[in-house]
């Protein structure tokens, strides 16, 4: 049993929709409400809360704040817990001090139990969702891959637009081939495949840059909000409306192609080979005073248009639920874009050297950098893979009888 989450796009019509927004500002207020308790607490009386303190102060809270009591009490104890888990970030040092959120930016908020909501559908396919706490029964659209029994769920409010986040508990499963691959990521090609396929990367960012820009230039002509002075411009909130609305296609194409060439990788292979990466490393703002920094935000953002780790993650888990095995290389002791597939050797390149020619005279091999790179893993995988087979084979009795060899032949 593993735990999937769906989305589906809720439709509710105008009146479940003032409510939607009412609870929706109604968790805001108690988010501000809580974060402004710890903060007074500590400040005058050296009193830090906890989140229990929190947690059983609600019906008090209540009893002056009636408004809540329509409210279910877990959904409330939820945003609490987004209180608390922003606390802990910050003390672990994480994160920034809890900010005080404006509605308009505050996304929604959760049912942690099945009791206060239900949801009604053929197979996990549309449907229509109950709040037993708003009692009210919106209309959804989605398509669930496997669908189980459902546990919790988030409704939450973006571009204008209002989802449900549910979690189920399913047991899903996947076809797959009986093939091996070795994959390298990049941002020139987004991968390289061992079978000496690269699959290009679709730029969508790219390609939506131009109109992005245009809107934002409209953007900075007109009439901005400044703090607790100057209130937005109907036109400025339009247009920077325009801009979410194609910053989150291209977010929703990235995820479309994401997850469309990772079920196609794992429907012939059951056995996936890449390197460790690090990316937090890779995606570094460049250094202060750095001349190359326009460069290195261009290189940031070419790879971030591929999105390596939303790739790589679901690439690992399509192959685990296909019962299939995902092996990371460790990078820094197999050194895979140096390394030749044919001789082993290492020869040391920039990043500007596309071709990968074995600086070993009496091999010479030459080849595409990233495929070289993609093999080597696929390679190492393949050794690991005899390593664990010879191990087997060492405990298992082999006393070289004529049976054993004619078995060992067949090989
Ligand atoms: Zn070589």
């Amino acid at each position: 049993m593993v735990t999937r989450r769906i989305t589906y796009r809720l439709y509710p019509n105008r009146q479940q929709e003032t409510q939607l927004h009412w609870a929706r500002r109604m968790h805001c207020c108690l988010y501000n409400v809580a974060i402004a308790n710890r903060k007074t607490q500590y400040q005058r009386f050296n009193h830090s809360v906890d989140y229990f303190e929190q947690q059983n102060s609600l019906p008090e809270f209540k009893q002056v704040w009636t408004e809540y009591k329509k409210l279910g009490s877990q959904t409330l104890q939820a945003t609490l817990k987004r209180v608390d888990f922003a606390f802990k970030r910050f003390f672990k040092g994480l994160g920034k001090y809890p900010k005080f959120k404006a509605s308009r930016h505050y996304s929604g908020w959760d049912y942690p139990n099945k009791q206060s909501w239900k949801v009604n559908t053929n197979n996990g396919i549309n449907g229509y969702l109950n709040l037993r706490d708003l009692d009210i029964t919106v209309q959804m659209r989605g398509k669930a891959r496997t669908w189980g029994v459902p546990k919790t769920c988030t409704v939450f409010w973006r571009n204008g637009k209002w989802y449900a986040s549910i979690t189920v508990e399913c047991c899903p499963g996947r076809l797959t081939g009986l093939g091996a691959i070795g994959l390298d990521f990049g941002s020139k090609v987004a991968i390289a495949t061992s079978d000496g396929e690269l699959i290009e990367s679709p730029k969508f960012l790219k390609r939506a840059m131009e109109n992005i820009a245009q809107l934002s230039k409209g953007l900075r002509r007109k009439r901005k909000p400044e703090k607790r002075k100057v209130k937005a411009s109907r036109r400025w909130k339009k247009c920077q409306a325009q801009i979410n609305k194609v910053k989150r296609k291209v977010a929703n194409q990235r995820q479309d192609w994401t997850h469309k060439v990772a079920a196609q990788i794992v429907s012939g292979n059951s056995l996936v080979a890449t390197e460790k990466l690090n990316l937090k490393g890779m995606t570094r703002k460049a250094k202060k005073g750095s001349k190359r920094k326009c460069q290195k935000a261009g290189l940031n953002r070419n790879l971030l248009d591929v999105a390596i780790g939303m790739l790589r993650e679901s690439i690992k888990y399509k192959v685990v639920e296909a019962g299939g095995v995902f092996l990371e290389a460790p990078t820094k002791q197999l050194k895979p874009t140096q390394r030749c597939n044919e001789c082993w050797e290492l020869t040391p390149k920039t990043l500007s050297d596309r071709l990968h020619i074995c600086s070993n005279k009496s091999c010479g091999h030459t080849a595409d950098r990233d495929i070289n790179s993609a093999q080597v893993c696929l390679t190492w995988a393949r050794g690991l893979e005899r390593a664990s087979l010879d191990a087997e084979s060492r405990i298992s009795t082999d006393c070289g009888s004529m049976k054993q060899m004619w078995a060992k032949k067949r090989y």
